[in-house]
């Protein structure tokens, strides 16, 4: 193809938005923000080797870089509406920047976000989105607002990407039940799902949210942390996919489910008097989530093993594979 790599892109993520005056072509675009809504924005970056491991599909990386970010806007309870996407390739390459963006506007699609702009240089694979989204003032989900009281709870199923991750550097029995169990793990690492629409159904009943993609201790404790409290959490009460409990033992299971990071989904706290308009806000939607846990006076987060012990941060059966 003739195409230029930028035309390539701008074609590929077409998106008619009448929020956009001006799109990709000029030196900078030109957006409308709605009367009466704030802009949220984010940025995440990807780096080949780091944040995903060498060999990736093109197309898997293109949903991935605007995958993490879109789960930045879900967590803030935001709607996305625009993206800029700064693209690092080691050579210029047609077919790699054709898939990628292919992967890229597959996601993109269904949320009706447009990509603007961006820029594409030269040098070691890495790629940078920044997201846009509107929120109403004053109704973003924020990690300051957690209450001593709140229970917390996650959408989805945890662990996954990480196990996905471990399996694909250890070969297992090649039958259908555990390649297929591989397939799934695989997957919620290559395409995580971004959370918007539970992000949104949490407006006005979360007290606090974060999306999870260090770990669920981690990201927890940045909840507890920004919002002056601690937090007790359950390993009994991990949400584990069948793919998980298929492929590894059940403390390996619940260590991939404590630490284990890129599950992009999200972990939010509720005063106990919402939990019913939670359930059914998120039913509606066909969202799962589950209970985890509470928030308690203190800091950090403290985890209760199997038993009912309390479990510490350096202990081997939960900080193994961080
Ligand atoms: P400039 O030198 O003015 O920054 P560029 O040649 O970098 O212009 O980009 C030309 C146009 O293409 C701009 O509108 C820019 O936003 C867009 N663009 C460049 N790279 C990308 C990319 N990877 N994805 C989307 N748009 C891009
Ligand atoms: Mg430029």
């Amino acid at each position: 193809m003739e195409f230029s790599l930028i035309e390539c892109i701008r074609a590929l993520t077409q998106q008619p938005r009448d929020d956009v005056r001006l799109g990709i072509g000029d030196d900078a675009a030109l957006l409308s923000v709605p009367v009466g809504q704030d802009l949220a924005v984010a940025i995440d970056t990807l780096v080949e080797g780091v944040h995903f491991p060498p060999g990736t599909a093109a197309a898997d990386i293109g949903w991935k870089a605007l995958a993490v970010n879109l789960s930045d806007l879900a967590a803030m309870g935001a709607s996305p509406a625009w993206a800029l996407l700064a693209l690092t390739l080691p050579q210029p390459n047609q077919a790699f920047v054709e898939d990628f963006a292919q992967g890229f506007a597959e996601l993109a699609r269904p949320h009706r976000l447009a990509l603007v702009g961006g820029d594409t240089t030269r040098g070691p694979l890495s790629i940078s989105v920044a997201v846009h989204g509107f929120v109403a003032p004053e109704k973003a989900l924020v990690r300051t607002g957690a209450k001593v009281g709140d229970a917390v709870l996650v959408t989805g199923t945890l662990g996954d990407a990480a196990a996905g991750l471990h399996a694909l550097g250890n070969p297992f029995q090649a039958d259908d039940k555990h390649s297929s169990a591989r397939d799934f793990l695989v997957a919620r690492l290559n395409r995580p799902t971004p959370q918007l629409a539970a992000g949104s159904a949490l407006r006005g009943l979360a007290h606090a949210c974060i999306d999870i993609s260090d770990g669920l201790v981690a990201d927890l404790g940045h909840i507890c942390t920004a919002s002056g409290v601690a937090a007790e959490i359950d390993t009994a009460l991990m949400p584990l996919s069948p793919a998980l409990m298929a492929l590894y033992d059940d403390a390996s299971a619940q260590q991939f489910a404590l630490t284990g990071g890129d599950d992009y989904e999200l972990c939010f706290t509720v005063p106990m008097a919402r939990l019913a308009n939670v359930q059914s806000d998120l039913s509606r939607i066909g969202c799962g989530f589950t209970r985890i846990g509470r928030i308690v006076e203190g800091s950090g987060v403290k985890v209760r093993g199997a038993n009912g012990e309390w479990l510490e941060s350096g202990h081997a059966g939960w900080d193994h594979f961080a």
